[in-house]
């Protein structure tokens, strides 16, 4: 039967849009993750310890000593599209990993969420977020910086929560997505724990202490933590340029070379990144020095004025959109093609001839 009522059309309410939301924000506790960590680094931190149960499914905690929420901003943080990054009229000229205003929001609307910051020269404050409500902001104690706490993600979701994998492959996940961030920032200090046996500080699964020098020097220093003396060791430094775009950083000698593309780290204006172009450019650079299952392992950066690069490409998928990837694929393969020959390795072509 077809109903003669007019449908009505209504504005749905926060508490609603968060949730959509944060199913495109928040895939699983990596992506949960992901955002705690990228704010605490633009907060300014210099040491982030993240502490992680039951692969990040009962709780997901990151301290930070960054700049800290004074205790009037700790709702605004909460809400929807509220940002302190950003300005709002160049959307092309970003410098901070966040801009969006989504994530807190969003884990507060499928997650228990707790915020407890200090700001300089303030009191420190709380607030609490469950299932979209909002708890007034009260007094706490913490000497510096901000702790946000997540549990129980995805409670309020179990179609979501169904989906997760076991809690041995999503800590796989969280330790990737750390290695990832320590990567692009080697002058921080990370810790990641897993503190699902109860009592005490649990168990350093992943550290890196902050790196000295200069960013050469740094680099290479935070590849020997996240892949290993050896690797950074069998590594060639990469510096070049063309047309506005600068690449630095690290490629492995083909025998370095791995199965999967676990080794791969590729940063864009210092966000990570897995975009096909760099990935496919990175494959060709290579392409006559490895075999077909093989991985090429580097850690390069890519500098460019924001405006030749849209990273405001999705919310959560780490894709970029180059004004001109022909230049920026360019760049990579004959970077890394000189430095190859350069460090007299054969192509596998003539090796196997
Ligand atoms: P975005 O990062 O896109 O601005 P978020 O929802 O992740 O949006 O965070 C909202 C705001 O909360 C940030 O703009 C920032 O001002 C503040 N904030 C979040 N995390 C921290 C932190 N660890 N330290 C200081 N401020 C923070
Ligand atoms: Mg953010």
């Amino acid at each position: 039967k077809i109903s003669t009522d007019q449908p009505v059309i209504r504005q749905l309410d926060e508490a609603a849009i968060n949730r959509i939301a944060a199913g495109e924000v928040v895939e699983r506790p990596a992506s949960a993750v992901k955002e705690l960590v990228e704010n605490a680094l633009d907060a300014g931190a210099r040491r982030i310890d993240i502490a992680i149960a039951d692969g990040g499914k009962t709780l997901i905690r990151v301290a930070d000593d960054g700049c800290g929420i004074t205790p009037d901003q700790l709702p605004l943080a909460l809400s929807r599209h509220a940002t302190s990054k950003i300005d709002g009229s160049d959307l092309l000229d970003i410098h901070s990993f966040g801009f969006r205003g989504e994530a807190l929001p969003s884990l507060g609307a499928v997650g228990r969420l707790s915020i407890t910051s200090r700001a300089g020269g303030h009191d420190a404050a709380q607030i609490t977020v469950s299932g979209g409500q909002i708890g007034p902001v009260k007094p706490a104690a913490l000497t510096r910086g901000t702790v946000v706490e997540l549990r129980d993600l995805f409670y309020a979701t179990p179609a979501r929560l169904k989906f997760l994998r076991t809690d041995r492959a999503e800590m796989q996940a969280i330790t990737d997505t750390v290695k990832r961030l320590a990567m692009a920032e080697p002058f921080v200090g990370f810790i990641l724990r897993d503190v699902t046996e109860k009592g005490g500080e649990g168990r350093v699964t992943f550290r890196a202490d902050p790196e000295t020098g200069d960013l050469f020097d740094a680099l290479h220093g935070r590849l020997a933590t996240v892949l290993g003396a050896e690797f950074a060791e069998n590594s060639l430094k990469i510096n070049a340029e063309r047309e506005g775009f600068m690449l630095t950083g690290y490629a492995a000698l083909p025998t370095y070379s791995r199965g999967s593309a676990v080794a791969q780290f590729l940063f864009v204006n210092g966000r990570p990144v897995r975009d096909k172009l760099l990935i496919g450019a990175l494959k060709g650079a290579y392409f006559d020095f490895l075999s077909r299952d093989r991985h090429p392992a580097a850690a390069l950066f890519i500098e460019c004025d924001p405006h030749l690069v849209d990273v405001n490409v999705h919310p959560a998928k780490s894709e970029v959109r180059f004004r001109d990837p022909g230049i920026v694929r360019g760049l990579i393969v004959s970077a890394l093609r000189h430095a190859l020959a350069e460090s007299g390795h054969r192509a596998s072509s003539t090796v196997a001839s």
